[in-house]
């Protein structure tokens, strides 16, 4: 019985050892799989902020860099006396003069314009006081007219007298633009434009060649601003239906060559993003807005939206553009194939793999030694509820199963019956024997009894060489051929050169027993055996 008792305790330490260790290593790993997905969402956060800021901030360097391109130019070729004079002369004279004032500036400025439009430079234009157009080097034809309801920037240095830079629709083009004043013998003689146009701006901030640019205006400001009849130059975004794109612009970026580069030229530049790439690129964010996924473009703000298509990440940037009044006209959309998110998330699932498996090692170490534990405890508690000697159960083991047993007896109304027995003249023996030979007649006797009991049968040293056996489902009856059956046992047992024999004393629990009278009975009934001449059994009378 013992050994069994071992073996279930055994298969428990397991089974509570096992689940400490998988409930550990799941909380273990749930919070390292939260701390990997914090840091990883944290570190892409602040990567893309990073990223956007480095945008705006090309950009505005951009801005700047063209605002100083035509201030150089406005100083170098046009601040002139011999320029001035002609605006002035055209200013104050009649239309006649106006003609040869036109003429003279025209063929003065003609070769400058002519190196300069080769780098994007798109009007270079004459204004008289009031925003009345001069001269278009791009049209000079076509003068005379009012501008002053379609161009604030005019407006505005007619009224400020300072230059003005920025961006701004015009009736029939965009661009950025740049008025300065002409002011002739401390008069105001007129305004001069210098504009680029916006593929200036986008080859200037573009960092390499996977990058693609766009420019998305408002409708409602394309609609007001551009003449009816040069609204072809726009069309309807293919991202969103509250902005157009600037078709010339669009082609022109799409159909850009990637350029001849030596093959041995290290690194390599990446690929440009191709036309049929921009297409389901511009497909997919079209999605991502129709199912309402993507930044609300109607804020003014700087938006951000990461796509992927085929496993390749594409970063997309809506830096907000104002034109010379600070309104809010569109986006420059700057498109660029990434890498960095994918390395971020490999990083992620190669640090959430390795703790993992450290966490597993870890969990392993810890069973075994969770495992060493559990048994030590189990085994401490086993001892407390062992008689060290015999092996059987002492006082306080049994106390605590017949506190069970008769709880059980009372309620599924089953006999329980004990049987206490005390060695004969067990003094004696160690007085003549010894100690030591004393000892082993008690761990023969108790195996000798536990050996002549059931599995249900419980078995415990009381104290010195007393015993108590404890007969769940057992009748007076019962109990009592038991306990002749081990004093028999006992008696005739040939182990050692005396005969060693029992007195035994059998009581069945009554409904007024408690835990003590139901022992103290048994003991007293020992104690009559005894006292009848030892070697006998005494059973209660009553049942
Ligand atoms: P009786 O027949 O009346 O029971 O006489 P007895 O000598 O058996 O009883 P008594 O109570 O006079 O003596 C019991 C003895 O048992 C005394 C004690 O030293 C001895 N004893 C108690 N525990 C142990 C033990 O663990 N080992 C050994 N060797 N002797 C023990
Ligand atoms: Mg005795
Ligand atoms: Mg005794």
């Amino acid at each position: 019985m013992p050994m069994t008792r071992a073996q279930s305790t055994q298969a428990t330490t397991h089974r509570t050892t096992l689940f400490l260790t998988v409930i550990l290593l799941v909380v273990l790993s749930l919070l390292s799989l939260w701390l990997n997905v914090d840091s990883y969402q944290s570190q892409k956060r602040s990567y893309l902020q990073y990223s956007a800021s480095q945008e705006q901030s090309s950009l505005n360097s951009s801005l700047r860099a063209l605002s100083l391109h035509a201030l150089t130019i406005y100083k170098s070729s046009l601040f002139k006396d011999s320029v001035f004079r002609l605006m002035a002369n055209a200013h104050h004279g009649t239309d006649a003069e106006k003609t040869i004032a036109r003429q003279h500036l025209y063929q003065t400025l003609l070769p400058t314009y002519k190196l300069l439009s080769a780098d994007y430079l798109r009007q270079l234009h004459f204004h008289l006081p009031g925003g009345i157009s001069f001269l278009r080097f791009h049209r000079p034809s076509m003068f005379g007219d009012d501008l002053s309801s379609a161009r604030n920037s005019i407006n505005l240095v007619n009224q400020t007298l300072s230059p003005v830079s920025g961006f701004e629709e015009g009736r029939v083009f965009n661009g950025l633009r740049h008025v300065f004043p002409i002011i002739y013998q401390e008069e105001f003689v007129g305004t001069v434009e210098i504009s680029f146009a916006m593929d200036a701006l986008f080859n200037s901030i573009s960092h390499g060649h996977a990058e693609y640019f766009n420019l998305m205006l408002r409708k409602e400001h394309v609609t007001r601003k551009v003449l009816p009849s040069e609204r072809d130059n726009y069309q309807v975004s293919e991202v969103s239906d509250q902005f157009m794109v600037d078709k010339r612009l669009y082609l022109s970026s799409l159909n850009a060559r990637q350029p001849t580069i030596p093959d041995d030229f290290r690194p390599k530049p990446p690929q440009r993003l191709t036309q049929s790439e921009m297409t389901r690129l511009h497909r997919a964010v079209r999605a991502e807005f129709d199912a309402g996924r993507a930044p609300d473009l109607q804020q003014d703000h700087l938006h951000h939206l990461v796509m992927t298509l085929d496993q390749q990440d594409y970063l997309i940037h809506f830096l907000p553009l104002h034109d010379v009044s600070g309104q809010f006209v569109g986006y420059i959309v700057n498109h660029q194939r990434n890498q960095a998110l994918a390395e971020m998330r490999q990083d992620f699932w190669r640090h959430l793999a390795t703790n993992q498996v450290l966490l597993l090692l870890l969990g392993w170490l810890g069973y075994f030694y969770l495992r060493k534990l559990v048994r030590r405890q189990k085994q401490l508690a086993w001892q407390a509820r062992t008689d060290n000697l015999t092996g059987v159960y002492n006082r306080n083991g049994f106390k605590r199963l017949l506190f069970d047993s008769m709880a059980q007896s009372r309620q599924e109304k089953t006999p329980l019956s004990v049987i206490f027995f005390d060695i004969d003249h067990f003094k004696q023996i160690n007085d003549e024997h010894g100690h030591l030979l004393g000892d082993q007649v008690l761990k023969h006797t108790s195996d000798l009894i536990s050996d002549g009991l059931t599995r249900k049968d419980i078995i415990a040293r009381w104290g010195g060489e007393e015993f108590a056996i404890l007969l769940p489902d057992t009748r007076r009856t019962d109990a009592y051929k038991v306990a002749e059956r081990l004093r028999q046992t006992l008696a005739a047992d040939q182990s050692f050169p005396f005969t060693v024999t029992a007195s035994f004393g059998v009581h069945t629990l009554q409904s007024n027993d408690s835990v003590d009278s139901f022992m103290q009975t048994a003991d007293s009934l020992l104690y009559q055996a005894k006292n009848r001449g030892r070697n006998c059994v005494v059973v209660s009378k009553n049942d």
